[in-house]
């Protein structure tokens, strides 16, 4: 992934780290939950959606 602007605000450099972590991972479950917490959580988890969502909301193209 090729991050063409540079994270500007705290909220938008917080969910782009969290994206880092809770990235998908095999069977589509998602990496950084297992990491973190031996959880499993289908991606995108909780997480990586609220984290997507801020994105968006900060007018962040994701994709
Ligand atoms: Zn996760």
């Amino acid at each position: 992934m090729i991050l063409a602007d540079p994270p500007v605000t705290d909220t938008v450099r917080n969910a782009w780290t969290t994206l880092a972590i809770h990235r998908r991972g095999d069977l589509n479950l998602c990496d950084g939950c297992y990491e973190l917490a031996c959880g499993f959580s289908w991606y995108p988890c909780r997480k990586a959606r609220c984290a997507q969502r801020a994105l968006v909301e900060a007018g962040v193209d994701i994709c």
